[in-house]
């Protein structure tokens, strides 16, 4: 009775964690959600929407006033002009705002190359919109890739290259060398880039954010995503947004226009709030993720796990190679349930970010928006390994 373009997804692992963590009464670092409230500033702006005449729905590709600020946002980080008119769109979450992208910008049979591991909406995406993923591996333990290796994936029928960075689920920020080497393959292959930059502002030790688009040549090219749901604390609002050429946004408007008509009238009232927040607001978000990454991190391997530090992002990728032969588990999946039942802990199976899930099958991923307490709870109930 089903299509056969849906019969090969199966439920987002990452959302079916949380449904178990529910049913065990875990710990849930699973599925990557603050577990604290965001910017009182946002919820008195969107209280004022809601009493607001925002009822109805807005222009489809976003509210003049948002895309205002997320021109003004594009200028004040980055030194780029956009037109808010003809740059921007808004949707309903990044996820959205991707799909309506693939959507807009590929052909059945075209080829879109991803990094692997990656985050698990990549795929379907590509599918849905009739293009075939290739992969291209990211190797621990700081996840580069081999630029020979990234050469050889582009054939004749490829179209774009997806990336997110800061990274999901490794943290993985690509390095300025990388960002150009890949800029170099699309010029020279005429091929887009598809960056998700959801976590811009969540980045460490110092290091800054280069989006691709502000390379020479990349600003037409370059699909850049983005979203309020991370920097401010606000998954469930659902507002995300591309920047893009004038010619590849009118393409993904339309493609939006049909998939959702537009994202909730009353929060991108509300986001206009967030992306105005002074430059102090976000050196208090990467200090106060930092402290919670080094937390976690220290939790994790206390517990002995061998954990990749992320120098962005909020997950912490480990590598569970020797709990899997020391209690006898075939895989991830496997020991992701015994850490729920028997430990307390959920997590998300590393292989859910893999096309191939041997490559994920020692890895578990944990996430940490969450409060130092949450946190310090799973590192105690994680002890318990060491005595299982
Ligand atoms: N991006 C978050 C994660 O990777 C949330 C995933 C989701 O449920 N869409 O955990």
């Amino acid at each position: 009775m089903i299509s056969k373009r849906v019969q090969g997804f199966t439920e987002s692992v990452i959302r079916e964690m949380t449904r178990v963590n529910n049913e065990y009464g875990g710990v849930n670092l699973a599925q990557g959600m603050p577990n604290f409230p965001p910017p009182k500033e946002l919820l008195d702006a969107a209280h004022r929407a809601i009493d607001g005449d925002f009822h109805q729905y807005a222009i489809t590709w976003g509210t003049p006033g948002l895309r205002q600020a997320i021109a003004d946002k594009y200028m004040r980080f980055y030194g780029v002009e956009l037109d808010p008119d003809r740059h921007v769109t808004v949707c309903c979450g990044s996820t959205e705002t991707m799909l309506s992208t693939l959507l807009a910008v590929l052909n059945p049979g075209d080829e879109v190359i991803i990094f692997e591991p990656f985050y698990e909406n990549y795929g379907p995406g590509c599918i849905i919109s009739g293009a075939e993923p290739v992969f291209v591996p990211l190797e621990p333990p700081d996840f580069s890739f081999d630029p020979d290796r990234l050469a050889k994936a582009v054939g004749p029928r490829t179209r774009a290259i997806i990336f997110n960075s800061p990274n999901n689920p490794t943290g993985k920020v690509f390095t300025r060398q990388e960002l150009e080497l890949i800029a170099d393959l699309c010029l020279r292959y005429d091929l887009l880039a598809i960056t998700d930059e959801i976590y811009e502002h969540i980045i460490y030790d110092g290091r800054v954010h280069t989006p691709i688009a502000t390379l020479p040549g990349m600003a037409d090219r370059t699909i850049t995503i983005s979203g309020i749901s991370k920097s401010y604390s606000v998954t469930g609002w659902r507002v995300g947004y591309a920047v893009a050429s004038p010619e590849i946004s009118l393409g993904i408007r339309r493609a939006h226009d049909f998939v959702t008509v537009g994202a909730p009238h009353p929060l991108q009232e509300a986001a206009v709030t967030a992306l105005s927040l002074p430059d102090s607001y976000y050196v208090w978000l990467r200090e106060m993720y930092q402290a919670k990454r080094d937390l976690l991190q220290g939790l994790v391997e206390a517990a002995g796990f061998v954990a990749y530090k992320p120098a962005g992002a909020y997950y912490i990728l480990t590598d569970v190679a020797h709990f899997l032969r020391r209690f006898g588990f075939p895989d991830d999946t496997a020991f992701a349930m015994y850490l729920v039942k028997e430990i307390g802990v959920t997590t998300v199976p590393g292989s859910s970010f893999y096309a191939h899930p041997e490559l994920g099958k020692t890895k578990i991923r944990f996430c940490f928006p969450k409060t130092d307490e949450m946190l310090e709870e799973a590192g105690r109930r994680l002890e318990k390994l060491a005595r299982a």
